[in-house]
């Protein structure tokens, strides 16, 4: 099912998701609506707290832009923590489909080392670089209640307010449903 996007400023986007602790048939059908929802929106990554479920499960796809044997998509993600970052960092544009209309320059390491279980609750340990890397520290970012424009640079930060007022006010057009 096609879940309604929560938007800037939504409460549920501030808060610190809830760690999932069993996967009930909840959990599975909200997992394939986050997809349907994701892919909907032509995104590449949708946080559970994106469609106003304020737990730690984020789904990724980046095999659309990234074909790389290491992009490993599509994922499942639940209780995602970021273990170590790499000291290199990159710049790379992002936006987010709950902010539209926003894209920006964001610098985050360019790799990271994260533990996450899958949907049979099995623990992983995964290596990440490139799109995924960034996919990915996005999303946890989102579990953590943070957006993607508090990582901007202050100048950036303070030109991208007008932007966000707009969002928070509804002025903005998608071709996918917003709330
Ligand atoms: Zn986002």
């Amino acid at each position: 099912m096609i879940l309604p996007v929560f938007t800037y400023n939504h409460p549920v986007l501030r808060q610190k998701t809830e760690r999932v602790s069993e996967i009930t048939e909840d959990i599975v059908s909200l997992v394939e609506s986050m997809f349907a929802t994701m892919y909907n929106a032509n995104g590449i990554g949708l946080a559970a707290n994106q469609v106003g479920k304020g737990l730690a499960l984020t789904v990724i796809d980046v095999s659309e832009m990234d074909d790389s044997p290491s992009s490993a998509s599509p994922i499942v993600m639940i209780n995602p923590v970021i273990e170590s970052f790499s000291d290199e960092e990159e710049e790379f544009e992002e936006g987010c489909l709950s902010l539209p209309e926003l894209r920006d320059i964001v610098v985050r390491p360019s790799a990271v080392q994260v533990r996450f279980l899958d949907t049979q609750l099995k623990e992983h340990h995964m290596e990440t670089t490139g799109l995924l890397a960034r996919v990915m520290q996005h999303e946890i970012d989102h579990l953590n209640g943070i957006y993607f424009f508090e990582r901007l640079t202050p100048i950036r930060r303070t030109l991208a307010q007008s932007k966000l007022k707009r969002i928070a006010k509804g002025l903005v057009e998608t071709e996918y449903e917003i709330v």
